[in-house]
């Protein structure tokens, strides 16, 4: 199949109109001919077979009978299939990497210093002008798991395993990846977490791992817990991380991702001295690297040939 070269129309939407004029110049500037069209709220369909998209309203996809690939300017596609509104015929294309799979290793690397060096010390020690060294940490005393061993999740794997970490990975196939011990499906998931000090949560969000941080799972790990979500907020069952916390059964929590965002104010966590926050910055996008992508994926798709990124809508991502 070929789709043709003449100029294509694509869909757009973001929440700025500025953020869509960058995309379309980092296309153009990939050798894209691209004809941007916007669908205005209460306008018809747009007839386009293309569209690009970050956090779209479920209208965005309605009578839009001639759209063929949509294209999430993110990894993670949750929300668009929860939504429900885009059909079954249309492909759902993700970013992979774009530069977020190093962005989250270093995200988890400043987190496991953090953690296991426990830098909060030398800061107060500061504020007093407190020379108070401390002694050497064994990586080894930190054994770290890791949820999901994907795109991002085999980038921090292979970051936290070079500075000598214990590494443990868990998927739903089995995953083979030097220097990480990996288990996979539910068969292996009581034996990983049993291996594991430190939990990094970067699984997407399905139906399938939803609140697959909860009180069950915390009470698996080795003594001294830590979790790092950098995956969903819904990953986490909120209630039970606090619980655990307060009652000391799980060391703390170093969140970047929230069940409801901006976390709101007044929220538990924002105060609570087990447990760092940050605004759903552990991963962000380099939007011309994923342009780029979107470039490469859309030639493709125009020759008919087969490109990566497809979400699976049955395991949905
Ligand atoms: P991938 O699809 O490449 O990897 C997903 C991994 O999760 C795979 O290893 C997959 O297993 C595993 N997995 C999925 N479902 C299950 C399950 N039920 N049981 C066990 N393992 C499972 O995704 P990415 O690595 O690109 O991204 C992961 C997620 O990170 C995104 O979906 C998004 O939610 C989040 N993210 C967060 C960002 C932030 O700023 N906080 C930024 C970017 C992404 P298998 O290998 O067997 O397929």
């Amino acid at each position: 199949m070929n789709r043709g070269t003449s100029p294509l129309e694509i869909l757009f939407h973001a929440d700025q109109r500025e953020v869509v004029d960058k995309w379309v110049a980092y296309l153009r500037d990939e050798g894209m001919d691209v004809k941007p069209v916007f669908r205005e709220p209460g306008q018809g369909p747009t007839g386009a077979r293309v569209a690009i998209v970050w956090m779209p309203p479920a209208e965005l996809f309605q009578k839009e009978a001639k759209l063929e690939v949509v294209f999430n300017v993110g990894a993670g596609v949750d929300a668009i299939l929860a939504s429900g509104a885009l059909p079954d015929n249309v492909d759902l294309v993700r970013l992979e990497d774009t530069g977020m799979g190093a962005k989250m290793a270093e995200y988890v690397i400043h987190a496991l210093a953090e953690v296991t060096r426990n830098m909060g010390q030398f800061r107060e020690a500061q504020k007093q002008q407190l020379w108070s060294p401390t002694s050497h940490v064994y990586v080894e005393d930190w054994p770290v798991g890791i949820l999901g061993l994907g795109v991002i999740g085999s980038q921090i794997a292979a970051s936290v395993a070079a500075l000598g970490y214990p590494v443990m990975g868990w998927s739903r196939r089995q995953r083979h990846f030097d220097g990480v011990e990996s288990y996979a499906g539910a068969d292996g998931f009581s034996k990983f977490l049993s291996r594991s000090r430190i939990l990094v949560n970067a699984l997407p969000l399905t139906p399938e791992t939803r609140h697959i941080l909860n009180r069950e799972t915390f009470s698996q790990l080795l003594p001294g817990g830590h979790v790092i979500n950098i995956g969903r907020g819904a990953h986490l069952n909120e209630d039970d991380l606090l619980a655990c916390v307060n009652e000391g059964s799980l060391a703390g929590a170093t969140l970047d991702v929230f069940t409801t965002e901006p976390l709101p104010k007044g929220h538990p966590f924002w105060s609570h001295p087990a447990i760092e926050v940050t605004p759903h910055i552990s991963g962000t996008t380099n939007a011309r690297l994923a342009m780029r992508q979107i470039a490469t994926k859309l030639r493709a798709w125009r020759a008919g040939t087969p490109f990566t990124g497809v979400v699976d809508r049955r395991v949905g991502y």
